[in-house]
């Protein structure tokens, strides 16, 4: 689920409760597709606190639907080395403690 005005139809994230573009107040979670694309990346080698498992990459995603809406997240389910700007993800959700993290995938 992503933010989107009903109004002018813009997705917004991070959510809000006016629309930014317009500033109409008609803004509600929509359902997504969960994919997108690496816009940028980074490949984590310091562990952070114990247990974390290094190296790891944090990267932006531009959302299929706006390409000029982003999410922070982690690439997961290849070696950190195979990750390349351009490549199409989808998302794949990690449960921790009751929380659904939204992690993608390289897709195909
Ligand atoms: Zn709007």
């Amino acid at each position: 689920m992503i933010c989107r005005c009903g109004d002018c139809d813009r997705w917004l994230h991070p959510p809000q409760p006016i629309c930014r573009h317009c500033w109409s107040e008609n803004v509600s979670p929509q359902p997504a597709s969960g994919r997108g694309r690496i816009d940028s990346f980074t490949i984590n080698h310091q562990p952070w606190m114990p247990g974390l498992d290094v190296p790891f990459v944090i990267a932006r995603v531009a959302l299929e639907e706006d390409e000029s809406i982003f999410l922070t997240t982690n690439i997961i389910g290849c070696a950190p080395t195979d990750v390349a700007v351009d490549d199409p993800v989808v998302v794949n959700f990690s449960e921790e403690d009751g929380i659904f993290f939204p992690l993608f995938e390289r897709a195909g």
